[in-house]
């Protein structure tokens, strides 16, 4: 693979359509790029341009063990619905394990450690042998998410690429409706954002849609996509 320029390509990208990312990511990685998904509502559109664009790339979902049934049922429903190719990630380590050495609730009294084991090293170990790992982060999402560009270079791991970065919320929702796409059961109960079970509530109208993401704690990130600096990536 030739060099990137990234500086210029965030140039480029900073008002490309997503669809025009993901054919570059295309034509750049072939079958060396990856994209992951949570299989909420709000990764529709990302999804539905994945299989309209490239079909054949792999979308890895996380299974933490932690899903909403409904959530399992949507990933499957997606699955068929628009063809898509899902490498499950799993931890290496059975949940009896982990209990018998963190005891019940990890989510509870160290929801960055439960995040760390269930969620960002069972990603590094399914992104290797990858080049280019895609994702549906936007900007409007959490103010750390407001301070990346749409490709981010990881010094151990395969670039990152946002192409829904510039989206909004409301882009989102007209994409599903224009498309007529499923939406996750849960929304219609006030889920708008939605991970794991323990860690996840409804929101109130008015709210923020992650609100309900670890509520009543500042953690508003699992994890997978922090900018690591090179000190903390020698540090681990
Ligand atoms: S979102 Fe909650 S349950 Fe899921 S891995 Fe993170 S802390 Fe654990």
């Amino acid at each position: 693979m030739a060099r990137l320029n990234i500086n210029l390509l965030n140039n480029q990208f900073e008002n490309a359509p997503p669809a025009d990312i993901l054919r570059w990511a295309r034509v750049t990685f072939g079958p060396k790029v990856v994209a992951s998904s949570s299989f909420q509502t709000q990764s529709l559109p990302l999804l539905h341009l994945i299989s309209q664009i490239y079909p054949e790339m792999p979308v890895i979902f996380l299974d933490t063990g932690f899903h909403f049934p409904e959530t399992l049922a949507f990933r499957d429903e997606l699955q068929a619905y628009l063809g898509l190719k899902i490498i499950i990630a799993r931890p290496p380590v059975e949940k009896s394990h982990l209990i018998a050495r963190y005891g019940e609730g990890l989510y509870r009294h160290d929801p960055d450690l439960c995040c760390y084991i269930n969620k960002v090293e069972p990603m590094r170990r399914a992104l290797i042998g990858f080049d280019a790992w895609i994702s549906g982060v936007r900007r409007d999402q959490t103010a750390y998410r407001q301070e990346l560009s749409v490709l981010e270079t990881q010094r151990n791991g395969p670039l990152k690429i946002y192409p829904m970065l510039n989206w909004t919320r409301e882009q989102i929702f007209e994409y599903i409706q224009q498309h007529q796409l499923p939406t996750h059961p849960l929304l219609a109960k006030g889920y708008r954002s939605i991970g794991c079970a323990p860690c996840t509530r409804p929101v109130l109208t008015g709210d923020d849609d992650r609100a309900g993401r670890w509520p009543g704690s500042d953690k508003t990130e699992c994890g997978l996509h922090f900018k690591l600096t090179y000190a903390q990536e020698e540090a681990r």
